[in-house]
């Protein structure tokens, strides 16, 4: 493991975001006119809105920003677009294809040599690779750079929600099972998707985070030690919340309506953001969480009460075995 810093080396793509936007609405207008635009950023790029939305308008746009959170692109603002001619989605890759949306996802590079520490840590000659949609853009030279080295990288396509090869979501591993591949090489931040893709595959995952420039290989017992305890509390509870979302896309209802008929202590909670006020008032022993998968293993510690994934409920419900434990996906 190593922890070379590279700030300087994790930039954004050159191109500039607003020239693209600008080329893409042109492209929209050869097929119909459009002049309302409403630009919907997540948390991490709202701070581009202000120099965006200034840029549009002098090219003669009418613009209204979103001013709800945002985290995916499985969380569109529909309501904004009632009223315009066109949302663009910026930052991320779409999940589904929507009419009169554009998604124009965001492109990070960084210096690829810095892959020589994680190299280190590869014990097989033949690798899946996946990353997030901001190094997408950089796979092919990663291949190449590992196969320079003696490494061969499989990349392979995902689920419908991750349009690019080799991309792969918090909430979607396929196109790291679809490698078939032993190890796995993950480029990107944090140990979340590294950790998920470890338990859906079974794989050992080498992950390295181009901010940090840090190698790590995920290991899941803290995890599961803690997923296990918030289950045995879960059995004990007198009521359960199941949350269905509802975001455009982040709704699982029939996975919701399965998960009611499993117990008489569990009603169904349709709601936008999940946060700890929101649920205050209701007093549920435990929530189980049927929206974005990450909550429940991310967030948890801002939660008072267990909020338990699908298939975590299933085991409290004895409608799954402890060992058949599975990451929950959106698929
Ligand atoms: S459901 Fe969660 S992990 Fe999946 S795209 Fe949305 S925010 Fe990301």
């Amino acid at each position: 493991m190593s922890s070379k810093r590279t700030t300087e080396s994790v930039q954004a793509q050159p191109e500039d975001l607003t020239v693209r936007i600008l080329s893409l609405l042109k492209e929209k207008e050869k097929e119909r006119p459009v002049r309302k635009v409403a630009l919907q950023f997540p948390e991490g790029l709202k701070r581009k809105a202000h120099g965006i939305s200034e840029a549009l308008r002098r090219a003669g746009y009418e613009i209204v920003i979103s001013g709800e959170p945002c985290w995916g692109a499985c969380d569109l603002d529909l309501d904004l677009l009632k009223n315009s001619d066109i949302l663009i989605h910026i930052g991320h890759a779409p999940v589904d294809e929507r009419e009169n949306v554009i998604f124009e996802y965001f492109s990070q590079d960084f210096d690829i040599s810095q892959l020589e520490d994680a190299i280190t840590s590869i014990e097989s000659r033949r690798v899946g690779l996946i990353t997030t949609i901001q190094h997408v853009h950089l796979l092919d030279d990663i291949i190449q750079f590992f196969s320079d080295r003696g490494i061969e990288c499989v990349i392979a396509a995902g689920s419908e929600r991750t349009p690019f090869k080799g991309q792969v979501l918090g909430c979607t591993f396929e196109a790291a099972k679809n490698t078939g591949c032993s190890e796995i090489v993950y480029i990107g931040t944090g140990l979340f998707h590294p950790l998920g893709v470890h338990l859906a595959t079974g794989a050992r995952v080498v992950a390295f985070d181009p901010y940090t420039g840090r190698t790590e290989i995920p290991d899941e017992r803290r995890m599961l030690i803690k997923r296990h305890a918030l289950i045995e509390k879960a059995k004990e509870a007198r009521s359960f919340g199941i949350l269905l979302s509802k975001k455009s896309g982040q709704r699982r209802e029939e996975l919701a309506r399965k998960l009611e008929v499993l117990s008489d202590k569990a009603d169904i909670i349709e709601i936008g953001e999940i946060t700890p006020d929101a649920l205050l008032n209701f007093g549920y022993d435990v929530y189980v969480n049927t929206a974005c998968p990450r909550l429940a293993y991310d967030d948890q510690a801002r939660f008072p009460v267990p909020v338990l994934s699908p298939q975590e409920f299933e085991i409290v419900c004895g409608a799954r075995e402890w060992e058949e434990f599975e990451i929950d996906e959106i698929t």
